[in-house]
């Protein structure tokens, strides 16, 4: 395979988590269990430009179709994030009645809806069907197609131009970066900004977060490595922050290559330097991560096999992508974990790919009480620990996997 972004011949191996079924993909029935197509999850780094790349198996429409099941007005974290990042873009970038603010992968408006609290026009752009259709409730104007270069100039050509174009967590979704990126070029304004927030691939390394891979997300970006793809795409990076979401994000911001006012902030060159001096340019780091990997998956599995054996009760929180990826590569199933509990009700009365593991409300806790609760959303669990303080009337403790086995 060919780097998805400079085309060199990719030669070495970041990660090899076996064979694995869509991480999204639930099953509404425990019967297709044994029909369910699993794909290669290998991921290769490229030592020309840096960019950590899934291996190339599975179309992007096959993964974000019409049945997509995440939305991100479920979290309460994600609704207050969005709240005041929109506060602070209106201050910094003097947004009023008279701007427009396009947001891609808008997903069901959680962020929008507060530009438009604010009466600053907007519009979202988001491929799957049912996400989109209740950011239309909520009165968005929302296009259902994946963004590419050709929609970017479909819409200057009907004038949709940006002042800000937000698009967060949507990079590493992404098969073609390049063309993607290249949108954004032709829908700002010329001193538009637009801004992107992915996990931080540094962060994904240093503290083992190998669940945050699975086949939904194509990349996996440095500092270092989102700067030679923009760079190509006709963009140039002006500003970044370090955020926690995701166990540790960044949030860049970038302008049009040929905006002659562009001013860079100093933390664009300091967080290169930092990456360079820890080895992200550097084939050693990427080449040691699969040991990391299964130390961390083996001390999960002694835990949970010794707990099952013991027969206490255990289940998990959080059907989320990132759990099917820890379970399935440490082969846990619904003979160990009873079933996952899950707020969101489209998720609940189906089964976790690969494991089978059923899904359910959360009222169900009270009446089993469980002595253990695997969180497998680790980003979000201290919202999560505090909405279950009752599970500590008898004792049940919480338990997470990454970076290391917690029990508390
Ligand atoms: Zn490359």
């Amino acid at each position: 395979m060919k780097c998805r972004n400079c085309k060199s011949q990719l030669n070495h191996q970041f990660a090899d988590l076996g064979s694995t079924p869509l991480a999204n993909s639930l099953l509404s029935s425990i019967k297709q269990l044994k029909s369910e197509k699993h794909y290669k999850l290998k991921i290769l780094i490229c030592n020309k430009c840096w960019l950590v790349q899934t291996l190339d198996q599975v179309k992007h429409s096959k993964i974000f179709n019409n049945d997509y099941v995440y939305f991100s007005s479920f979290s309460k974290y994600w609704l207050n994030h969005s709240r005041l990042f929109v506060d602070k873009a209106i201050k910094n970038f003097k947004l009023n009645e008279n701007s427009f603010v396009v947001e891609v992968a808008s997903n069901d408006g959680y962020l929008l809806q507060y530009f438009k609290n604010h009466s600053i026009p907007c519009l979202g752009i988001e491929p799957t069907k049912n996400t989109a259709a209740k950011s239309e409730e909520k009165g968005i104007m929302t296009i259902k197609e994946f963004f590419t270069e050709s929609l970017a100039k479909k819409l200057r050509k009907k004038k949709y131009l940006a002042d800000l174009i937000i698009a967060n967590n949507v990079l590493a979704h992404v098969p073609d970066v390049k063309d993607f990126v290249k949108g954004f070029a032709l829908l700002l304004k010329s001193n538009g900004v637009a801004c992107f927030e992915f996990p931080h691939l540094y962060n994904l390394i240093k503290y083992k977060q190998f669940d945050t891979i699975y086949h939904e997300h194509f990349s996996y970006f440095s500092f270092i490595s989102v700067n030679n793809i923009f760079k190509e795409c006709g963009l140039k990076i002006i500003d970044v922050e370090k955020i926690q979401s995701h166990g540790g994000s960044l949030r860049i911001y970038a302008q049009r290559k040929d905006n002659s006012k562009i001013k860079i902030n100093n933390r664009v060159k300091n967080l290169i330097d930092f990456e360079k001096k820890n080895g992200i340019n550097n084939l050693k780091l990427y080449l040691k991560f699969q040991e990391k990997i299964d130390g961390v998956t083996n001390k999960f599995k002694k835990f949970i096999h010794k707990a099952s054996a013991e027969n206490k009760k255990i289940i998990a929180y959080g059907a989320a992508a990132k759990g099917n990826t820890l379970l399935n590569y440490a082969e846990i199933k619904s003979d160990v974990i009873k079933y996952v509990v899950d707020l969101n009700p489209s998720k609940q009365n189906k089964f976790m790919p690969g494991s089978g593991i059923p899904i359910f409300e959360e009222k169900i806790i009270k009446e089993y009480r469980p002595d253990y609760i695997i969180i497998l959303p680790w980003n979000l669990k201290d919202e999560i620990k505090s909405n279950l303080k009752y599970v500590r009337n008898w004792g049940a403790k919480f338990v997470t996997a990454i970076p290391k086995l917690d029990i508390s």
